[in-house]
């Protein structure tokens, strides 16, 4: 059990003066669970601490980059080497170069990457070179997919913008956002049809490789091969984003499972380490685009970061095929637990797998796009992470993100964990509507 949340509710009384919120990404907030933010002040393998010194297991593993889980002794190692060797050069290093080979090695279709600073300015860099190379504007999205909080990207999105129920955000103009044609997942027969209604208009498809930021929704069969297809017969880039799947659910992420390659690819998150790295990447006939060797502009002052880069190599190379099988394992432990744990409390649900990205839906059937997923009993997830949180356990704060295990956990993380959700699918069942 915690023990009190003092020091937490201090923290976010100071934040709030100082941020707007209380915290520098909406999610944070607890917003759509209610309750006081933990601030945290420790993380070591499987486990966080917070500013009451009230230990969890982490099931969001920073949201997605933390598969070694934290404070892994190679990773550290690997930063402070770089550090003590000067923190920012603004010119090539080695080590960009290196983890550049290592993305290209692990993902086949990849043939060059360049690196940036979130998952928000690769899928932003990779929409314009998709644009410059095509020299056509539009984009598809699917609705309820996140691709971070680009202008042209927000329009009916998943993670914090589903968790706030916003339609898109105040701030992007009609101009930004007319180019952006919304679809609903999983559904190619509405892809089909926008490239009749949009004849050599539309640029790129860009799609979550495998869905994750409005749970945990892996694509139907054939859809990714689907929209390969459909955007080559309309000379249409296909943009594969792996921030949240690269590197996670294979050695090769969603690629490495399924085998359909898109022109480009986004990545960020487990590459970095848990530093501000991400990249883009692809066809080498599109990146050749880019400048300097191209017209189409894109650059960074920090990216490329030799700590960043050090990160992530050294989380790369710690990833081995143990690694993969301990994540594996693990993110069935847990759907298992919670299918267990509900099941039990009488709570209908469904436990939902996108590779060992894990979900669970308070739904009576299988959820495959965003208005399914909307449509779930949403109103028990905040009795349900409470429950979980006092018991010691840390998952997202919102019903509509993926559940992320690492590989530093074992049995007596899934102890903590199958005790705490006994109680949670309780709180769960006894929840009412507001
Ligand atoms: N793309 C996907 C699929 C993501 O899940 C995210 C973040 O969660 C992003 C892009 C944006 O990445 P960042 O938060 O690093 O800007």
């Amino acid at each position: 059990m915690t023990t009190g949340v003092d020091q937490s509710k201090a923290w976010f009384e100071r934040a709030k003066a100082v941020v707007p919120g209380g915290v520098n990404s909406p999610v944070r907030a607890f917003n759509s669970v209610g309750g006081t933010p933990r601030f945290m002040v420790r993380g070591e393998g499987p486990y966080l601490w917070d500013a009451d010194d009230n230990r969890y297991v982490d099931l969001v593993s920073s949201w997605g980059p933390m598969i070694l889980g934290h404070a892994h002794p190679a990773v550290v190692s690997a930063v402070r080497e770089a550090a003590v060797n000067g923190l920012s050069f603004g010119t090539p290093t080695l080590g960009e170069v290196e983890l550049a080979e290592e993305i290209i090695g692990r993902v086949e279709p990849v043939e060059q990457v360049r690196l940036v600073n979130s998952g928000t300015e690769a899928t932003m860099s990779a929409i314009r070179l998709a644009r410059g190379f095509t020299g056509r504007a539009k984009i598809i999205k699917f609705a309820g997919c996140y691709h971070g909080h680009v202008d042209a990207l927000l329009a009916e999105a998943g993670s914090g913008v589903a968790t706030l129920g916003l339609p898109t955000s105040p701030g992007v103009t009609g101009a930004q956002a007319a180019d952006t044609i919304v679809l609903p997942y999983n559904d190619l027969d509405a892809v089909r049809k926008s490239f009749v209604d949009n004849p050599g208009s539309i640029a790129a498809i860009i799609t979550e490789a495998a869905a994750g930021n409005m749970g945990a929704i892996a694509p139907a069969d054939g859809f990714n091969a689907g929209l390969k297809e459909l955007a080559h017969e309309h000379g249409a880039l296909l943009i594969m984003d792996e921030v949240m799947t690269g590197f996670r659910v294979s050695k090769a992420g969603w690629f490495g499972l399924e085998g359909v390659a898109g022109d480009l690819y986004t990545f960020g998150k487990v590459m970095s380490g848990g530093l501000p790295a991400a990249a883009f990447g692809g066809r080498a006939d599109v990146m050749a685009k880019l400048a300097p060797g191209g017209p189409v502009y894109q650059a960074g002052t920090l990216s490329g970061n030799p700590v960043a880069v050090a990160a992530g190599l050294a989380t790369l190379r710690a990833a081995d095929d143990a690694v993969y099988a301990a994540l594996d394992a693990n993110a069935k432990r847990l759907g298992d637990l919670f299918d267990r744990s509900l099941t039990e409390a009488g709570v209908k649900h469904s436990v939902q797998y996108a590779g060992n990205l894990v979900s669970v839906f308070f739904s009576d059937g299988p959820v495959t796009n965003y208005p399914g997923a909307r449509a779930s009993e949403t109103w028990r997830y905040p009795a349900f992470f409470h429950a979980l949180l006092d018991n010691g356990v840390y998952g997202p704060p919102s019903a509509y993100e993926a559940w992320f295990v690492n590989a530093a956990m074992g049995d007596a993380e899934f102890e903590i964990i199958s005790s705490a959700l006994r109680v949670a699918a309780r709180a769960a069942a006894e929840a009412v509507q507001a």
